[in-house]
C-alpha cells in the first residue's frame, strides 16, 4: 500500500484541454468511449504546479449488449488517466446512458484500482490517483478517499480460518494445509493467491471485466447488473437526482422551433444525439457557467466517499489532491 505524503497542485494547460475537447467530440463522431493516460511534468511550474501531459497512446471502448466499457490493458494501468462519456444513441437515435454523470462502472474501478486499495480483490496493478472524465459538460477529476476504500474492503468476502481451505481448493483440490504453517498465514497465502491469480480457478476473477469480482460492493453502488434491478446507489440515488445534469440550461435556438427553454432538463437529456451535439459544441454552451446542480452533484459524490472536482470547458483545470 502506497500513501501519497504531501498533497499536489495539478495543472492542464489550454492547450492539452483543446486536445482534450477533440479527442470527447471525436468519441462523440465515434459513439465510442476513447481512453488514456497522462504524465506529469518533471518540474513544478512557478506557483508550485505539476502539468499532466497527454500521453499518446489511445484506447477504444468495447460496446457491450446496453453499454461501453472502457477495456483497459492491464498493462495501461496508470496513475493519471482519462476517458470519454459521448451521448451514446441507440439504432433510433435515442440516448441510451447518461454522459455527463461519473457512471456506477466508473465509481467501481476508481476503487478496485486506487493505488490506496490494498484489499485482496483490488487490482494488483492498480496505482491509479485519479481519473479525469470528458463529458458534453466539462471535465470531471474524480478519485477515491480513504472512506471509499474502507467500505470496499469491507464488502470483500470475509476469509476466516474456517472457511480459508473451501477457498485454497478452489486452486488445489486436493490442498492440505502444511503442518508448519500457521492458520493467519495460510489466510493470508489464500488472499494472495485470489489477488493474483487471473485464471478461471479463482471464482473471483471475471476473464469479461478483466478484474476481480467484489460482488458486495458491486451491490452497494449498483452495477450494470444490480442497476437492471434497480440496487445500489447509482441507481437509487445518483440517477434518480442527477440524470439531467447539465441539460437545465438549453441553447435556446436549437434547433430553431422544436427544442425551446419550455423544455424540460429531462426532454433535453432525451433530445437526439445531433441536437445534443450541436448544444454541447455551440459557442453559447462554452459560455454558460457552472452549474449550480453540478455542486449538488459533486457534495453527494463526496458523501459516498468519492473525491470530485469539476471544470467547464472553459475553465482553466487546477487542483489539488491530498
Ligand atoms: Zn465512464
Amino acid at each position: 500500500m502506497s500513501k501519497q505524503k504531501k498533497s499536489k497542485v495539478f495543472y492542464i494547460s489550454h492547450e492539452t484541454k483543446e486536445k482534450l475537447r477533440d479527442i470527447w467530440k471525436k468519441s462523440m463522431e465515434i459513439q465510442e468511449e476513447i481512453a488514456g493516460t497522462f504524465s506529469l511534468s518533471e518540474e513544478e511550474n512557478n506557483n508550485g504546479f505539476l502539468e499532466l501531459i497527454l500521453n499518446e497512446t489511445q484506447c477504444k471502448g468495447r460496446k457491450e449488449d446496453s453499454y461501453t466499457v472502457c477495456g483497459f490493458d492491464p498493462t495501461m494501468d496508470s496513475e493519471y488517466t482519462y476517458h470519454t462519456h459521448c451521448v451514446e444513441v441507440d439504432e433510433n437515435g435515442w440516448p441510451q446512458n447518461y454522459p455527463n454523470l461519473i457512471s456506477n462502472e466508473d465509481m467501481i474501478g476508481i476503487v478496485q484500482d486506487s493505488h490506496l486499495n490494498d484489499g485482496y480483490l483490488s487490482n494488483d496493478n492498480g496505482k491509479n490517483i485519479f481519473d479525469v472524465l470528458c463529458c458534453p459538460v466539462g471535465i470531471f477529476i474524480y478519485y477515491s478517499k480513504p472512506a471509499i476504500i474502507e467500505h470496499w474492503k469491507k464488502c470483500e468476502d470475509v476469509i476466516n480460518e474456517k472457511n480459508y481451505l473451501k477457498y485454497m481448493k478452489w486452486f488445489n483440490p486436493k490442498y492440505k494445509k502444511p503442518t508448519d504453517v500457521s492458520i493467519t498465514e495460510e489466510i493470508e497465502n489464500v488472499k494472495k493467491l485470489i489477488h493474483t491469480n487471473k485464471t478461471k480457478k479463482n471464482q473471483f476473477w471475471a476473464t469479461e471485466e478483466n478484474a476481480l469480482m467484489n460482488s458486495e460492493f458491486n451491490k452497494y453502488i449498483g452495477s450494470w447488473y444490480y442497476d437492471q434491478k434497480e440496487i445500489g446507489i447509482f441507481p437509487n440515488e445518483i440517477k434518480k437526482k442527477f440524470s439531467c445534469l447539465g441539460y437545465s440550461k438549453w441553447f435556446k435556438k436549437i434547433p430553431e422551433d422544436e427544442v425551446s427553454e419550455t423544455f424540460s432538463a429531462a426532454d433535453r437529456a432525451n433530445a437526439t444525439w445531433e441536437d445534443q451535439y450541436r448544444w454541447f459544441t455551440s459557442n453559447e454552451f462554452l459560455k454558460s457557467r457552472y452549474h449550480e446542480e453540478i455542486k449538488v452533484y459533486i457534495k453527494s459524490m463526496n458523501i459516498y466517499g468519492f473525491g470530485v472536482e469539476f471544470f467547464h470547458w472553459r475553465e482553466l483545470v487546477t487542483f489539488r489532491i491530498d
